[in-house]
């Protein structure tokens, strides 16, 4: 099983819902009004965050040195980037994640069928969003939880990551919800 990230651009006032969209662009048949994204950049980005990639005319392969350090195949139109993560740790996929978001896309989860348009950049100060209703969301029992803003992983012990009820990435408020198991 893989876990895949699409990440695009689109015209503001392109109506359609992004499953259409996602679905749309994996059958090769990307609806007008998406627009062309910095593909080169981003694809150098990979390939300088993952040393070891290899890149041929329409695909990035990488492979961890380490079984745990996982692996992903990154395709790309003119107008969109598509990530297939095989037990790709958190860390990982959240660098994929802040590459698509510096040239200016938004992910698409197709997993929970959200597209994450809160407007995040890496490293936004906490005071760039007002504040918000916080967002509850679930510890697991190993600390870690996903910000429903962003999607990044992340332990919320770790106070680079997680301080004073926001999620410093985006700065979403959240309420955590640690559960007895
Ligand atoms: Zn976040």
């Amino acid at each position: 099983m893989s876990y895949d990230l699409y990440f695009w651009r689109q015209a503001s006032d392109l109506a359609l819902p992004p499953a259409e969209i996602c679905e749309a662009i994996a059958s090769n048949n990307p609806p007008p009004g998406l627009l062309v994204i910095d593909v080169e950049t981003a694809l150098l980005r990979i390939e300088q965050a993952f040393p070891g990639s290899s890149r041929s005319s329409h695909q990035v392969v990488w492979q961890g040195n380490d079984p745990r350090a996982g692996s992903f195949v990154v395709g790309w139109s003119r107008v969109h980037i598509y990530c297939e993560c095989h037990q790709l740790p958190a860390e990982a996929m959240n660098q994929l994640i802040d590459i698509g978001i510096a040239i200016d896309c938004k992910l698409y989860d197709p997993q929970t069928a959200i597209r994450f348009d809160g407007s995040t950049t890496p490293n936004d100060a906490p005071a760039y969003r007002p504040v918000s209703t916080p967002a509850e969301v679930e510890v697991g029992p190993d600390g870690w939880t996903r910000c429903p803003n962003c999607r990044r992983r992340f332990k919320v012990a770790d106070e680079n990551v997680y301080k004073d009820g926001r999620h410093t990435k985006c700065g979403q408020t959240l309420a955590l919800i640690h559960r007895a198991y």
